[in-house]
């Protein structure tokens, strides 16, 4: 990759910027990113200490989990390549005073070239899916974390119930998310993303799902991985 063919998709990073203004917004487009959050956090908190950790949250997006991370006493460094996310999270992390939270617009490729080895966690959430080479993120994510740190992502399955559920229920149905949301075809099965994770030099410790409940509205951890997963990794 270099600095003139990122691996990204600018349709993708557009899609985000026009919707950037609602990103706090718990009922907006974003809602599903606010309900997954606290689920998210507890799992991370599972694998890695965070108070006091140097974290990278590769495409932050809005901040919702960089911002977390950092009232939990981690030190997070966010980055996205879509600018008004980016901006919309500084602006958030300024009113509510959180410390501790910082972003760039920088590709993870290039951070990896510039700071390797310089973080204990990092987390890519919910991105993987809307990149052009999700290998190429995951062996930025493992060049950039600490040997001994973690890199915890989480992503979606590829397989027809996912399609139900995260293209046709939750776009077409429940209206969760804008349409044209998510591209099936760019979905990662765990089996995908633990090669990948394995190929950059991570041992995999283990993939969970999430389950949302559209009675409850709540997201939960199961061993069900066919849809929502998290796939924790160690260098
Ligand atoms: N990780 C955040 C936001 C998820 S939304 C969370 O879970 O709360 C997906 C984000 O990925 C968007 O902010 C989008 O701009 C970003 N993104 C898409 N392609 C990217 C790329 N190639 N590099 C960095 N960020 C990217």
């Amino acid at each position: 990759m270099t600095a003139t063919s990122p691996n990204a998709d600018p349709q993708e990073l557009a899609k985000f910027g026009e919707i950037a203004h609602h990103w706090w917004d718990p009922q907006g487009e974003f809602r599903p990113l606010h309900q997954m959050n606290p689920l998210r956090l507890q799992w991370i908190a599972s694998h890695a200490a965070l108070r006091g950790a140097r974290v990278l949250d590769v495409g932050c997006g809005g901040g919702i989990l960089a911002e977390a991370m950092a009232r939990e006493g981690a030190q997070v460094l966010g980055i996205d390549l879509s600018p008004k996310p980016l901006a919309v999270a500084e602006l958030h992390a300024l009113e509510q005073g959180v410390a501790g939270v910082s972003y760039r617009e920088v590709a993870v490729e290039a951070l990896a070239a510039e700071q390797p080895a310089a973080f204990d966690v990092v987390t890519c959430m919910e991105m993987l899916e809307h990149v052009p080479d999700p290998a190429s993120v995951v062996r930025a994510c493992a060049a950039l974390v600490k040997p001994g740190g973690h890199v915890l992502f989480s992503t979606l399955n590829r397989n027809t119930r996912s399609y139900l559920l995260a293209i046709v229920a939750a776009e077409q149905v429940l209206r969760l998310l804008p349409r044209g949301t998510h591209d099936h075809a760019r979905f990662i099965r765990p089996s995908e993303l633990a090669r990948f994770a394995r190929e950059a030099g991570l041992q995999t410790l283990g993939a969970d799902g999430m389950a949302y409940n559209p009675l409850t509205q709540r997201f939960t951890l199961t061993a069900d991985t066919g849809v929502n997963y998290l796939l924790a990794c160690r260098k």
